[in-house]
């Protein structure tokens, strides 16, 4: 299957780094118009130029708060001027909030999670519907988490808002099929992105071990349930993203695609 995205274009939240830096160079590579935004311009732009060099396409680099009505506004108008549309939506950016018992995380944490990891993406859609709808073809691939559907007692804030997740794009996909705008969620698991090697880095640090071993008492203790027992790639999410943005994903919405090891023990 050789799958080509000539002729789109990509937006791709929270691309700067980890699993939407991927996201975005896989795009690109199956030569989508890609655009990226965070809120780090200097990592924006620099993650920008890494992709363009591997991939030699362009890559558009704005820098947008997702969680700013005005920004997520100024971000669509520039994409759609600078690369004339946007055919592909992939809402990643995303915090883990507070971690710990249910009892030490404050209530206020919760809304805060909620309204970037949820409401944003909310932001995002309703913002990029009209050029989809006008176009009668769209994609939106929202990247939600293995705990959306297996919760980490730890992280409460954070499960709630992955589960609401894979609920929107549900959600979406029953009003928004009849346009051709097929809404579907990705759900990784532990995926070894900069976020996660600095975790284990100082775990190593902390234990007096290697990293490698680190990781492997990491994944037996900590994440059992990943039956591949290995952390993910980000590449493997990228592919997925493609995937699913592709003309052979064309009878797929509302489906939860799970890059996860097997770590999600519900069938
Ligand atoms: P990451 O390495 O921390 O990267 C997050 C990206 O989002 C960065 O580019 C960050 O840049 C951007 N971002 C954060 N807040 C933003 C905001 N308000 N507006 C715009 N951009 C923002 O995270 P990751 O591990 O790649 O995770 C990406 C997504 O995958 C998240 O939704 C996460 O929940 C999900 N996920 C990750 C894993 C994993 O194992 N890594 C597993 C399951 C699901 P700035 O900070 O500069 O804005």
């Amino acid at each position: 299957m050789n799958i080509s995205l000539s002729g789109k274009v990509a937006l791709v939240t929270g691309g700067s780094k980890g699993i939407g830096a991927a996201a975005a160079l896989s795009l690109s590579e199956a030569r989508a118009r890609v655009a990226i935004c965070s809120r780090n311009e200097e990592e924006l732009r620099q993650m920008a130029v890494e992709i363009e060099s591997k991939t030699s396409h362009r890559v558009l680099a704005v820098r947008a708060d997702v969680g700013v009505q005005a920004d997520v506004d100024r971000l669509v108008d520039e994409v759609q001027s600078a690369l004339g549309g946007i055919d592909i939506l992939v809402n990643n950016a995303g915090v883990v909030g507070e971690v710990g018992p249910f009892e030490d995380i404050p209530t206020d944490v919760y809304s805060e999670v909620y309204d970037l990891n949820v409401v944003s993406m909310v932001r995002m859609v309703k913002a990029v519907l009209p050029v989809m709808k006008a176009k009668k073809w769209g994609r939106i691939i929202n990247i939600s988490s293995e705990n959306g559907l297996q919760p980490d007692p730890d992280m409460t804030p954070y499960n709630l808002t992955k589960a609401a997740i894979i609920n929107l794009s549900k959600s979406l996909s029953k009003t928004l099929g009849q346009h051709n705008i097929l809404v579907n969620t990705v759900s990784p698991a532990f995926i070894y992105t900069p976020l996660v090697e600095s975790m284990i880095k100082d775990i190593a640090a902390r234990q007096g071990s290697t990293e490698q071993e680190a990781l492997r008492r990491f994944l037996a203790e900590k994440r059992p349930n990943i039956e591949l027992r290995r952390v993910g790639k980000i590449e493997e999410v990228g592919a997925a993203v493609v995937f699913l943005a592709s003309e052979q994903a064309s009878f797929i919405t509302g489906t939860n695609l799970r890059v996860d090891g097997g770590s999600v023990a519900s069938i």
